[in-house]
């Protein structure tokens, strides 16, 4: 009997058997959505597989699926298998992987289902791409008589030149109508016009001329086009110091991908996906190019999906979520500074972009480039194992430019400058003093918003702290004095007094970006000084910043980890890091490994064009391994030490982990069945045996309460993936019986650690 295995978009492990009516025999395939019985509701579905075989199940018990939705897969079997390839190696359900790969394409069918009824079949387009516009026609014949809105509205277009329709409609709801009519009486032209998908496509691009190579450029282009010819998956990791010209390396390689027709995938960080880096592609590629970012509208996302599943645009770019993009005939994929934390997922299913670009690469038979001038320690064991071919940029691409002097402030002997803030040492007072002298820029990085970390109460020794989280509340001034959580945004009034022991000396701790921001107002009075942070700005906004430090409208730019991303500001050409330490002595192995990498990105920001540049890392810690490698922006040389370190402790690269996070209201509950679970997984890996499955915990997270829930953890460890799995699924299996009160998540290669 004809039947198939479908996923619903639900958080359901497991795929369901329906049976294939004849009538639809030949068009159900993988890959295409159809609409099925789930209980009692209709749901939409994917196939997986389809099969003659023997049914798993008694077959008067299966229901046949209902109708088809599409003429062609909706999913392509290239992105099918991996995605169900994705959905086993994250112990995820199918169902949810699928809907996070085609969000957009599920609720805009579900909406075609609603409309048209269950049984129809339809190929048609779902939302329209095309705009109406209206334009008012100079006439100098005699008026004909109109009715009130009619001639309203013709004033209103003979005022405004041009407007779209739907801008009109909600003006006056009748204007469609109005319109046609002026249109017939000459008086209005009207056009359908193809509409801007996105932002990033609302400006025609201008084509760049292809910069000549540098003898490095040349041979990574080289070596990525021999793989490319090859048309074996081959993965190669492009080691490139800041400023050395990744970007125009990535665009040869689309390029080449491109002329042997096929198709190519580029992942960004999100915060890297500015207007920017998007008008460098465009300008290469033009129009054809999808690009794809959380901001995006539902339908502009749906376009987008469509543009690429009928090849009408080979190329996509985007962050994360881009990883699913059917791109067609994938030949490239492409992961920028793919040592960066936002590329792994932190709800749902917890998967990590740049380890899953590597697999979709590898199934595709295609070459698969991973970019950074910090690359993370997985890449950097990869390449020495052989399993990446490692490219190497040493120099900057720019031909005057070299990379920065490194120089250590060590806080615990030199003294305050004017402003009389210990954070603003004389060395860091006096560099910046001469930088706006000679009318260049300088970027001070602090890895705190808000004014004062801390507040406290020196009577009695309180901390102001969140009544849900386990953390202290930050002390905000711009936009009203508020003490805030910068966990779960929880927000009171500023004390007065302390609300322990009614005590008014209350001291202000540590240095956010705000006061950071206020201090060197106050010591530098003509200077004009930006902030960049989240508080001040999110998505577009930070790029308004940027943008007004691009043209010389502002000479410091202040921030958070915002300011260390990759961004190119020619004039740039001091960086002062104000407290090295703080992310050193967070309870996390990877501690040392995002320190190093933010200290020389964050130094990468400096002198990138003619003028030389200075960083000045002001620290308390000023012989930290972590420290005296950046200072040399010896990559290598803190990657061997920090994989010794690593080795030592067995933490990956060298081990595995899974981390089984569970949280509650309730702290007992939390605390018994984090227990329970370290146990199964105990019996689990004795069953095991050799090699050990280490089960670590239960024990408290770092970060105890969060957003009133009680935090536990279990930690698995080994040095192979199949025991860990065997062990891994059979605690997920007992967090099936887990009752409500407590949530039970598996992250498979967790990142965050907190
Ligand atoms: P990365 O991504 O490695 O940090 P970018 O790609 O941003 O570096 O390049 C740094 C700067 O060098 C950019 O301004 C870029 O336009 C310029 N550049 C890149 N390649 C060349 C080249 N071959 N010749 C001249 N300038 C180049
Ligand atoms: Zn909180």
């Amino acid at each position: 009997m004809l039947h198939c295995e479908v996923a619903v978009p639900v958080p359901l492990s497991h795929p369901f058997t329906y049976s294939i009516p004849e009538r639809l025999a030949g068009i159900v395939v993988p890959g295409v959505r159809v609409a099925c019985e789930f209980g009692r509701a209709h749901k939409l579905a994917v196939v997986l597989s389809v099969s003659d075989g023997p049914v798993p199940m008694a077959e008067s018990r299966l229901k046949p699926i209902l109708s088809v939705l599409d003429t062609a897969p909706s999913v392509p079997a290239e992105l099918l298998g991996f995605l169900r390839e994705l959905a086993s190696y994250y112990l995820a359900p199918i169902g949810e992987v699928l809907r996070l790969a085609m969000p957009a394409l599920e609720r805009a069918a579900l909406r075609e289902l609603q409309s048209q009824g269950l049984f129809e079949r339809q190929d048609k387009a779902v939302g329209g791409r095309m705009m109406g516009f209206a334009r008012a026609i100079d006439t100098s014949g005699e008026a004909p008589r109109l009715g009130p809105s009619a001639t309203k509205l013709l004033a209103h277009l003979r005022a405004t030149g041009e407007a779209p329709v739907s801008q009109l409609k909600e003006i006056y709801p009748s204007a469609p109508t109005i319109l046609k009519k002026l249109a017939e009486l000459g008086l209005v032209h009207l056009e359908q016009r193809e509409r801007a998908l996105d932002p990033f496509f609302e400006h025609p691009s201008v084509r760049d001329t292809p910069p000549v190579l540098t003898d490095e450029q040349l041979a990574a282009v080289d070596a990525i086009d021999h793989a490319l010819g090859d048309r074996a998956a081959k993965a190669l990791l492009l080691a490139g110091v800041t400023g050395s010209g990744k970007t125009e390396v990535y665009l040869r390689a689309i390029a080449t991908c491109l002329q042997q027709g096929r198709g190519a995938l580029v992942l960004v960080p999100e915060i890297a996906l500015t207007p920017q880096l998007v008008s460098r592609f465009r300008a290469r590629f033009g129009d054809s190019l999808a690009v794809l970012h959380s901001g995006m509208s539902e339908r502009a996302r749906h376009e987008m999906w469509r543009m690429l599943r009928e090849a009408r645009v080979k190329v996509a770019i985007g962050a994360r979520s881009a990883l699913f993009a059917p791109v067609p005939e994938l030949g490239l994929v492409i992961v920028d500074e793919e040592h960066d934390g936002s590329f792994k997922q932190e709800e749902g299913v917890r998967y990590h972009a740049r380890d899953m670009a590597l697999l979709r690469a590898h199934r595709a038979g295609a070459t698969c480039v991973l970019g950074s001038a910090t690359p993370s320690l997985e890449s950097e064991a990869l390449a020495r194992s052989g399993k990446l071919q490692r490219l190497r940029l040493i120099k900057r691409a720019h031909a005057t430019a070299s990379l920065p002097k490194v120089e250590i402030v060590d806080l615990r002997r030199t003294g305050p400058g004017p402003s009389g803030n210990p954070l603003l040492s004389l060395p860091m007072h006096r560099a910046i003093e001469k930088v706006l002298a000679a009318g260049q820029q300088a970027i001070l990085f602090l890895n705190r918003r808000g004014f004062a970390p801390s507040v406290l109460c020196e009577g009695c020794g309180t901390i102001a702290s969140c009544p849900h989280c386990s953390v202290s509340l930050t002390m905000h001034r711009s936009g009203g004095v508020k003490l805030r959580c910068h966990y779960c945004d929880y927000e009171t009034a500023m004390w007065e007094k302390c609300a322990k022991c009614a005590c008014e000396r209350l001291v202000l701790i540590g240095l956010g970006t705000e006061r950071l921001e206020d201090a060197l107002c106050e010591s530098f009075p003509t200077a004009r000084v930006l902030r960049l942070d989240r508080d001040v700005a999110a998505g577009a906004r930070s790029e308004a910043v940027l943008d007004r430090m691009r043209k010389r409208q502002a000479d410091i730019l202040v921030g958070t980890q915002m300011v260390t991303k990759g961004h190119d500001l020619p004039d740039v050409t001091l960086v002062g890091v104000i407290l090295a330490d703080a992310a050193l002595s967070l309870p996390d192995f990877r501690a040392s490994e995002r320190t190093f990498q933010l200290l020389v990105q964050v130094a990468g920001r400096a002198g990138r064009a003619e003028h030389a540049g200075l960083v000045l890392v002001q620290t308390r810690l000023p012989d930290h391994p972590v420290l005296r490698f950046a200072l040399k922006h010896d990559v290598a040389g803190f990657v061997d030490h920090e994989l010794g370190n690593r080795r030592e402790a067995n933490y990956p690269p060298f081990s595995r982990l899974v981390l089984i996070r569970l949280d509650s209201a309730k702290e007992e509950r939390v605390k018994e069945e984090a227990q329970r679970l370290a146990d199964v997984a105990s019996r689990q890996a004795a069953r095991q045996g050799k090699p050990m499955v280490e089960v670590l915990g239960p024990s408290p997270a770092p970060l105890e309460r969060l957003r009133g829930r009680y935090r536990y953890r279990v930690l698995l460890r080994a040095s192979d993936r199949a025991p860990l799995r065997a062990v891994a699924k059979a605690v997920q299996l007992a967090a099936e019986r887990t009752d409500r009160a407590v949530r039970v998540s598996l992250d498979v290669d967790p990142v965050q650690m907190l």
